[in-house]
């Protein structure tokens, strides 16, 4: 009998294109599928609220899944390296087999699990699954990573797309008897508080659903993606980032089923999520620090009532208003709404990207490290292939231009909805009579903007100037 094999998911959790999974077929023997939940941590970037929740759900289908093939998902909870040799011990395996991850924490538990097990005889196997490459291979001609996206992707490109993997397996062969294991609900994933009914509504967490969201995709979107995919009011992007985060579906699945289509644009964003994933290899500590050195010196201003109309979609500025509350009702925000608040907090504010950063890592069902790093660091222009800092958006212009008839604005902000399309993203301009006609009275039903964006566009020039004098950065 081949010796028994423990499969450590982690953010893989799914059973087709999982190079892990393949490998523990090999030999045949029991397979031990288990996932470790980390202790509610002061680590700053344990999962957040929503990631949990989204944790949850999908490790719920995932044991599912593995039922439906004769298997089942151990749940331990703690430290990784000691649940796995504990249950190396329990089960008398030799290996345990698991994908790799980019993000500098979990690398670090990759390497003491690995430590810890063979010092008790057991060897630790890790497997690509996440990526299309693997970070470190794709370089320019000095050996370098690319800090620029334009010639990262065509490196990408050149090598070839790899294909996807295995399908599910029909069965999983399973120990004689079953180690213990936790009850869902004891890793107290879930909420305490009922906040997650618009997470519900919107979301369909596992396999299932993230199969869904792909066909959805195909089915319409993906042929208009390239014009409609900036347009928050209209149903123009995948939404699979957190089925992607989770590894519910592999992204060589992704660019598989895309395979037959046009569908350059579209894969140029699953470029950008590389991208992120292999700087955050190279740059483990840019979640805290800025790539470019020279803003670590930025006079960041601390106002707190400035944030917390900003986290409460209650600035004034309708678009921005209307993605921060899509944000906290729905887990997730449109591309360009991100960038549009990212900037608001940054450049209008003056508030430290990390701050913004920490709200999205709470509030974000596709919370991910690589990309929201790569996302808050290239609004505030302090990071690679970064906007440059004197292209700060126009909260105001940016609405009409991406969500011009004000769908998105009603949507969100039910107190403007009465508003004409042409005032309804600058209600602070809006003659006397129109908001009369609306019922909306500034300062009471909705808030005045908190700031006067020229005159804050000007100071953060000034500021950034200031610091490109004094550090002679470009
Ligand atoms: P689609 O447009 O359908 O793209 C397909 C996939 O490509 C996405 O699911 C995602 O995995 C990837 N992708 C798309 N755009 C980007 C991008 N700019 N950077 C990296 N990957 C991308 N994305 C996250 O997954 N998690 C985050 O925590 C996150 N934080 C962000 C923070 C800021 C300030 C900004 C500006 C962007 C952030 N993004 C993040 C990137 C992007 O906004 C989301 O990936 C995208 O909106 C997800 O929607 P979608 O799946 O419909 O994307």
């Amino acid at each position: 009998m081949p010796p028994t094999t423990i499969l450590w998911f982690r953010n893989d959790l799914r059973l087709a294109d999982h190079p892990a999974l393949e490998a523990a077929l090999q030999p045949r023997g029991p397979i031990v599928p288990v996932f470790v939940a980390p202790f509610a941590s002061a680590d700053r970037w344990a999962p957040g609220a929503a990631s949990n929740w989204w944790l949850h759900h999908s490790l719920k289908r995932l044991d599912q899944a593995l039922r439906g093939r004769g298997s089942r998902l151990v749940l331990r909870s703690g430290d990784p390296s000691r649940e796995l040799v504990a249950l190396a011990r329990e089960t008398g395996a030799s290996h345990v087999l698991c994908s790799r991850r980019s993000e500098p924490g979990e690398r670090a538990a990759e390497d003491a699990v690995r430590e810890a097990l063979a010092l008790n005889g057991v060897a630790l196997e890790s497997f690509q699954s996440g990526l299309l490459f693997e970070p470190g291979t794709i370089a320019t001609a000095e050996g370098q990573p690319y800090r620029v996206f334009t010639p990262f992707w065509r490196a990408c490109l050149a090598k070839g797309l790899p294909a996807a993997g295995a399908d599910e397996p029909e069965t999983i062969p399973c120990p004689k008897s079953w180690p213990g294991s936790l009850a869902l609900d004891d890793l107290e994933l879930m909420p305490r508080t009922r906040w997650d009914a618009g997470l519900h509504e919107a979301w369909e967490p596992g396999r299932q659903g993230a199969m869904q969201a792909l066909e959805a995709f195909l089915g319409g979107p993906l042929d208009t993606y390239a014009e409609e995919r900036n347009r928050p009011d209209l149903p123009g992007t995948s939404r699979l980032s957190p089925h992607l985060h989770f590894g519910e579906i592999g992204v060589r699945e992704v660019v598989a089923a895309c395979s037959e289509r046009d569908a350059q644009v579209f894969l140029s964003e699953i470029g950008w999520r590389e991208f992120a994933h292999h700087l955050l290899w190279h740059f483990p500590n840019t979640p805290e620090v800025p790539l470019r050195h020279e803003f670590a010196r930025f006079p960041w201003r601390d106002d707190d009532a400035a944030f917390q109309a900003w986290r409460k979609g209650q600035t004034g500025f309708p678009f921005v208003d209307a993605a921060m509350r899509e944000l906290w009702s729905t887990g997730w925000m449109h591309n360009r709404a991100r960038m549009v608040v990212a900037s608001f907090l940054v450049k209008d504010l003056l508030i430290p990207w990390q701050r913004g950063a920490e709200w999205f890592w709470d509030t974000l069902v596709d919370a991910d490290l690589a990309n929201n790093t790569l996302g808050w660091q290239w609004t505030a222009g302090c990071g690679a292939d970064a906007a440059p800092y004197f292209r700060v958006f126009n909260p105001t212009t940016q609405g009409e231009k991406f969500d011009p008839s004000g769908a998105y604005v009603r949507r969100w902000v039910p107190e403007l909805a009465p508003m004409p399309d042409t005032w309804i993203h600058r209600p602070h301009e809006a003659p006397e009579e129109v908001l009369r006609g609306a019922a909306v009275q500034l300062g009471q039903t909705y808030p005045l903007p908190i700031v006067d964006h020229p005159q804050a566009r000007r100071d953060a020039l000034d500021a950034y100037e200031d610091i490109r004098r004094s550090t002679g950065a470009g």
